[in-house]
């Protein structure tokens, strides 16, 4: 009997599971949220930097300077350098990154050296991360699909973390992410392999059809690409027939919460749209089925 045959005879011990690692994801994808950005910036000036020092008419002093950021900027990745105090510099110990408990009961929230205030993002994404991880679980069983609306799951909070910091959806995760759901669906897990791929074209023209004629009448950008690509990737995994719930959640969603910016900082700025098509795909994944089916009882 393999480790998904035993753990889906016992509930309570894979929703345990899921928890615990759901926790430790969180943990992990804090650190995909704050340093892919940065890893792309980085790999942008470097590109920008080589692309112009190979100029033809480049002044040479430009190129001096050029050639002097690339060579003073110091490499990122997702595990070097070790994580430290934003503050102090301090490096953080092993024992003081355990989710959530080293922020609640060893820092209290601040930096062990000095004092500083560890933002409590990290312990609410590491929270989310578990309660939905459970939820998931729960909702499709400690089975290939219960596994695989995990990586689901996890790829939108990282999305919607970075998209919400930077206004970026990165391409890095955003293709993948379309990808293995079209992959996942050839095992018709959540759709068909035949609406899953509608799903991904219908999901990326929809949204950039309205971008494009908007762009058309008011000479303004008011959507990201990003946004096509993620509507895109999330049809892949939910099929075409959810396309239109997502769109309506999260038209709804971005309204809401838009106009609350609004009211309270008395402008209206740009604001990333990804996080409410994110957030709309994972209510789609765990109710899109009772919603739609509830309101089709409204017209019989
Ligand atoms: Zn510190």
């Amino acid at each position: 009997m393999d480790i998904l045959t035993s753990l889906s005879q016992n509930m309570p011990l894979a929703l345990i599971l899921a928890g615990v690692f759901g926790l430790c994801v969180g943990s992990f994808l804090n650190v995909v949220i704050h340093r892919t950005p940065l890893i792309m910036k980085r790999q942008w000036r470097q590109e920008c930097a080589e692309f112009l020092s190979n100029e033809p008419d480049i002044h040479p002093k430009v190129k001096e300077y050029l050639s002097d950021t690339i060579a003073k900027d110091t490499p990122v990745s997702l595990s070097f350098p070790p994580s430290r105090c934003p503050n102090c510099h301090h490096q953080i110990r092993a024992y003081e990154n355990i989710p959530l408990i080293s922020w609640l009961i060893l820092l209290r929230g601040k930096c062990s050296r000095c004092g500083t205030s560890i933002s409590i993002r990290y312990p609410l994404v590491e929270l989310i991360s578990a309660l939905l991880s459970v939820l998931m679980i729960y909702s499709f069983g400690a089975t290939f699909t219960g596994l695989m609306a995990l990586i689901y799951l996890w790829m939108l909070i990282a999305l919607t973390g970075i998209d919400f910091d930077t206004q970026l959806l990165p391409d890095r995760l955003v293709f993948p992410l379309g990808m293995i759901g079209l992959a996942v669906n050839t095992q018709n897990t959540f759709t068909s392999l035949t609406s899953a791929v509608w799903g991904g074209l219908l999901g990326f023209l929809s949204l950039w059809s309205v971008a494009t004629l908007y762009g058309m009448i008011t000479k303004k950008e008011g959507m990201g690409a990003g946004d096509f690509k993620l509507l895109g990737a999330i049809g892949a995994w939910l099929g075409a027939s959810m396309l239109p719930l997502i769109i309506l959640l999260s038209a709804l969603l971005g309204s809401v919460v838009g106009l609350i910016l609004i009211k309270k900082s008395g402008e209206s700025k740009p604001f990333a749209f990804g996080p409410y098509i994110a957030i709309a795909g994972i209510v789609a994944l765990l109710w899109g089925q009772d919603i739609m089916s509830w309101y089709l009882t409204l017209y019989q």
